[in-house]
């Protein structure tokens, strides 16, 4: 009996353990469903359904409300901060604010045209192969990670070591490095010095970029090579690696660096952390730049806090003198923009600056007869403070120098920073063709030409 009843007992014991532990089970995979429904498992945001909007900004009540919506709202999201009548502006609205906004394009009469119904569904349309795992080969039918590019760059300094160096110029916040690539085929030869992928989200602005590299060690196209070998060239592929790393990873639609901001937001807009004009209000009082760290235009604590921005910095100021021309790479309002950002002034040879260009934007419609406008950032696009080519050119003394808004939305299509790979290369096509036009116009004023 004694051991009849230990086995009861054991059995009873051993079937409560089996309970006790099924139901731990089980709670713990409901709290898991919970956890993974919460997203704390996936950091990957997503934008299911979504929607972008393009608004004509056609009054300045209009841009008021607006600008109000970006300030004070973290939900809605500017792909470009509204700064101008007549501007259009791209807004990124999640469903839970559909109705809340249908009632300010009401109350607003604000002119709308849905360009995205479903933000989630179009990342996953846009790079398809993304998410294979990938070979390590260059090449610009898809968007490469920061890993292939680099890779790529030692390619390059191993195949062309006469003529391509590869050196690291200082480290990300998050230690990934900062690679300038020079190629330079004579010696004290005049220079351009080309920064891309500031913004972490306009991928086509650094696919672009490597692009033209492998286009002025490869071309067979006579002005191209001209351009490789009279002229040296100083390229930044990635400028903003933290911020690019986790637009693939995590955060498709993220533009700023990643470094920790304040208690709950991270990233500083590397494009306004540049030192000239800093948070420098323009005539209208438009700061071109935000103080609110969670902003997605936020100028930093100060100028060069972000150790991306520093590192560029501290080499420009080393090889300043042998640059003529000074280019940023972005997305997407194909404009080619020259000094100011912080105000409606002209710059001293703003002749030069719109002539070449209209010259290179000449060229480049000749392609595939994309237009672009030129002007200053400050008259045609928006108040900036605190951007690199301002800096460039008023700190540096570098006299020619662009901002470049390639292509995103156009009658090819509206993708905004979303620019499908396909688009790589007839971007890049023409980038490289309104190069050649910039070159040539500049060398008419004097400049990128060598007394050697
Ligand atoms: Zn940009």
């Amino acid at each position: 009996m004694k051991k009849h009843y230990f086995i009861t007992v054991s059995v009873a014991s051993c079937t409560s353990i089996k309970v006790d532990i099924i139901m731990k089970l089980t709670l713990l995979s409901i709290f898991l469903v919970f956890l993974s429904i919460l997203g704390v498992f996936s950091e990957n945001a997503r934008f299911d359904n979504y929607r972008v909007y393009s608004i004509e900004v056609q009054s300045n009540i209009q841009l008021k409300i607006l600008n109000e919506l970006s300030e004070t709202s973290d939900s809605y999201n500017f792909w470009e901060v509204p700064t101008k009548v007549g501007v259009n502006a791209d807004l990124v609205v999640p469903p839970h604010q559909f109705a809340h906004f249908g009632e300010i394009v009401d109350k607003y009469n604000l002119t709308t045209n849905l360009i995205i119904s479903n933000l989630q569904e179009f990342i996953e349309n846009e790079s398809p192969k993304r998410q294979r795992k990938e070979e390590g080969d260059m090449n610009w039918d898809d968007y490469q990670s920061l890993e292939t590019i680099y890779e790529w760059l030692g390619f390059l300094q191993r195949d062309f070591p006469q003529f391509i160096s590869v050196e690291d110029i200082g480290l990300s916040y998050e230690g990934r490095p900062i690679k300038v690539v020079k190629l330079s085929k004579k010696q004290n030869a005049r220079a351009i010095f080309i920064e891309a992928q500031i913004h972490a989200r306009e991928w086509i602005a650094g696919a672009t970029v490597t692009y033209i590299l492998n286009q002025l060690l490869y071309s067979t196209n006579p002005d191209v090579q001209e351009m490789a070998l009279n002229i040296d060239w100083y390229v930044v592929p990635n400028s903003n690696p933290d911020g690019y790393e986790y637009t693939r990873t995590s955060n498709r639609n993220w533009r700023k660096t990643r470094s920790p901001v304040s208690l709950i937001c991270y990233g500083v807009d590397p494009n306004r952390n540049f030192a000239y004009n800093w948070l420098t209000p323009d005539e209208d009082g438009n700061l071109g730049a935000s103080k609110a760290p969670c902003s997605d235009t936020y100028a930093g604590p100060h100028p060069f806090s972000e150790k991306e921005t520093l590192a560029i910095e501290n080499y420009i100021a080393e090889i300043k003198d042998r640059l003529d021309v000074f280019l940023s790479f972005h997305s997407y309002a194909h404009q080619i923009l020259y000094a100011w950002g912080h105000t409606k002034a002209n710059v001293s040879n703003y002749e030069q600056l719109q002539a070449i260009g209209e010259a290179a934007a000449s060229r480049l419609m000749e392609t595939d007869g994309i237009v672009y406008d030129v002007g200053t950032t400050r008259n045609i696009l928006y108040a900036a403070s605190g951007i690199s080519i301002d800096h460039a050119y008023g700190h540096h003394g570098i006299p020619i120098t662009y901002t470049y808004e390639m292509r995103g939305s156009g009658t090819y299509g509206n993708y905004g920073f979303f620019l499908p790979p396909q688009f790589i290369i007839p971007n890049g096509v023409e980038v490289l063709q309104s190069l050649i036009g910039l070159v040539s116009k500049a060398r008419e004023f004097g400049y990128l030409v060598n007394n050697l």
